[in-house]
């Protein structure tokens, strides 16, 4: 197998019937830019920023974050990076940020809602991420987004950042990728009005499953009831991505499910367009993709997806 998987180095993701998807990658600190390239990753569809935050004893300065994105990008080579903006509360708790105790984090203060709230510490951040968007292709996503106000106010400090970027003349990048993650059941019930704010979306699956069927993605007792296939989860995926195609952005799916072989064919039915996932999983995908033939399979998966059972 790991000599098959070889062989696809430097092939296509390509369907038998000339489908074509993006498969990316997730990474979690500048040190993973190596395990991208040994794969043939095609780019970075989710960097978590939150290794910054959780290595530091206090916040990271611009400028430590500005280095740091500025070698994710530099590594990459012009190939495409998309680095999430801070996403901690709930599962990732960080001593300084001084967070409340609340008796339900994952519906708490946390990511975009931080953010907002505290804009001292996402304005350091954008600043970092413009200033490093000078040195390769760079998008920037916002996690946990339910409104569109939360995503114009983010897109308004973005203005401000560059505004502020160019008083200074200081470069940036003049074609970065605004994108959001679309994780919330919210976010993708209206993702027909959130796809007019963005350039993209990325569905992240982790927590769409665990607010869609009400499910602790840490509590592991829940076991079966944390079910990702649920058909709620996938007609959510199908719905977000029907959306995003209506208005003309790309669409993603940057949670686990993303590097699941046997969604894979589902995916390409649905017509997802990039897929990120851990490195290793991008060979294996890519054979998955260029196993598959849409016209046999994507007809009955569709209909799976929009049956009636009562119907029956
Ligand atoms: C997700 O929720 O699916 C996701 C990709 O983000 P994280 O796992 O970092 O919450
Ligand atoms: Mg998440």
């Amino acid at each position: 197998l790991q000599r098959l998987l070889e062989t696809l180095k430097g092939q296509a993701n390509v369907t038998k019937d000339g489908k074509t998807i993006r498969i990316y990658c997730n990474i979690g600190s500048p040190e993973d830019v190596h395990a991208v390239q040994v794969n043939d990753g095609g780019g970075i569809g989710l960097f978590r920023s939150e290794f910054l935050y959780l290595n530091s004893k206090d916040y990271p300065t611009e400028d430590e974050q500005f280095e740091a994105y500025k070698t994710v990008l530099s590594d990459m080579d012009g190939k495409e990076v998309i680095i999430r903006t801070l996403d901690i509360g709930a599962d990732k708790q960080i001593g300084y940020f001084n967070l409340p105790k609340e008796d339900n984090p994952a519906m708490g203060m946390r990511a975009l809602r931080i953010c907002l709230t505290r804009p001292e510490i996402f304005r350091t951040q954008l600043r970092a991420l413009f200033r490093a968007s000078a040195f390769g292709k760079l998008g920037i996503m916002f996690p946990m987004v339910t409104s569109v106000w939360e995503v114009r106010e983010a897109k308004r400090m973005c203005e401000e950042v560059k505004r502020d970027l160019k008083k200074e003349g200081i470069p940036y990048g003049e074609d970065v990728q605004i994108g959001i993650m679309i994780e919330t059941p919210a976010a993708a019930v209206c993702s027909d009005r959130l796809a007019k704010e963005v350039d993209f979306f990325s569905i992240g699956t982790n927590d769409l499953t665990q607010y869609t069927l009400a499910c602790d993605r840490q509590n592991n007792d829940l076991g079966r009831f944390y079910d990702p296939h649920h058909l709620s989860v996938l007609r959510l995926i199908q719905m977000v991505t029907e959306n995003a195609h209506k208005n003309g952005i790309w669409v993603g799916i940057c949670g686990e499910l993303g590097a699941d072989l046997t969604l894979t064919e589902t995916f390409l039915a649905i017509g997802v367009d990039e897929l990120s996932v851990t490195p290793r999983s991008v060979l294996p995908l890519r054979n998955a993709v260029r196993m598959t033939d849409t016209r046999e399979t994507a007809p009955r998966i569709l209909a799976d997806l929009a049956e009636d059972y009562t119907a029956r």
